[in-house]
């Protein structure tokens, strides 16, 4: 590389994120150390995205900053922490400064509005991937898990799913630029460039949910995650999950057919929304999240039974069950 492996680390990560009082070492030596507060749970969680499989060739560098470290906020999200610390492992094919500063600086301002500080990584060369590791702090033995649920829970999910699939088939080649409301367009792919990890959200969440994950796979396969680790089934109302006004436009106007809508909210991956399962009695609790508009209760979850699917979708509009039956199969064991 024609930047010096050290002088890259020194320019474009040396000071990146927020700066911890916490942190009594950060990047520079063999290894970071760090001071955890006293009556915390430490929550570790770590995601690689691949150029070509997690966000396509020649993606903007400042979306792939932000990215690297939202999907690894939104586990930290899920499990109602608070995210501290950040390290980096960088894979580039190239020292491409233009590209490296982009890329810092969506990692940085993400890891500043989270006072997230980044105290190490690694920075090798090859095909372009980037690991992140996030650890955060929960108040000791009240994290969030995906088990937890119980039959009778209620089902709910934040913001609009879908949203960030339908940006991503906005990004392919062959996405019929310029046709449609350019604002929805824009705003889709907002939601795939740019995805929010709920980390407030996930913290009210400790006292009122059952159980918790991020939407990273698609709306119905991580609902199936969650029934089975709390060993409930789903059943999911078509008619609750929320739509946002920009993929409803752009459906109403023919860019996307009726069909591609759901397979987005259903099947569509890199919402970083959280679904959540909320047990009746903290009904009033949720009532006040769902007041402000971007909480939404879809389904309940039932007794698991063998000769029932584990996420059961219904719909009362008959003409959409061929859509739902023609979902990708690896979500055939969801039935009608
Ligand atoms: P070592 O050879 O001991 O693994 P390196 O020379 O790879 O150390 O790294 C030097 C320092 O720079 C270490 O503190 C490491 O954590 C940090 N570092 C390396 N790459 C990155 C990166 N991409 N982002 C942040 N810190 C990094
Ligand atoms: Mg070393």
């Amino acid at each position: 590389m024609a930047l010096g492996e050290f002088e890259l680390i020194d320019r474009y990560f040396r000071e990146a994120g927020c700066r911890r009082g916490d942190v009594v070492l950060g990047v520079g030596d063999d290894g970071a150390i760090l001071r955890p507060p006293e009556g915390f749970d430490l929550i570790a969680v770590s995601d690689t995205l691949v150029e070509g499989v997690h966000f396509p060739a020649g993606a903007p560098a400042r979306s792939v900053g932000h990215r690297a470290l939202a999907v690894n906020l939104s586990d930290i999200a899920a499990m109602g922490g608070a995210p501290a610390w950040s390290l980096l492992a960088l894979t580039l094919p190239r020292a491409d400064e233009t590209w490296l500063k982009e890329f810092a600086k969506g990692f940085s301002l993400l890891a500043l509005e989270h006072e997230v500080s980044l105290v190490g990584g690694d920075t090798t060369r090859g095909p372009l991937m980037i690991g992140v590791q996030v650890l955060g702090f929960v108040p000791h033995g009240v994290a969030l898990r995906r088990a937890g649920g119980r039959p009778g829970d209620l089902i709910c999910v934040s913001g609009t799913p879908g949203d960030a699939a339908a940006g991503l088939a906005l990004l392919a080649p062959d996405a019929r630029e310029g046709v449609g409301d350019p604002i929805s367009r824009a705003a889709l792919r907002a939601r795939f460039e740019y995805p929010t990890p709920r980390l407030e959200l996930g913290r009210q969440l400790r006292d009122i949910a059952s159980a918790c994950i991020d939407v990273s796979d698609g709306l119905a396969g991580d609902i199936g995650k969650l029934a089975a680790s709390s060993g409930c089934a789903a059943v999911i109302d078509l008619e609750c999950v929320p739509r946002s006004e920009a993929l409803a436009t752009l459906v109403r106007e023919g860019v996307f057919e009726e069909r591609d809508a759901l397979r987005f909210m259903l099947a569509g991956g890199d919402d970083y929304e959280l679904a959540f399962t909320v047990p009746p009695e903290n009904r009033e609790a949720l009532a006040e999240l769902e007041a402000r508009g971007d909480v939404f209760v879809i389904g309940t979850f039932v007794e698991a039974k063998a000769s029932e699917p584990l996420v059961a979708i219904r719909t009362e509009r008959q003409e959409l069950q061929q859509y739902l039956d023609a979902l990708p199969s690896s979500f055939d064991h969801f039935g009608g």
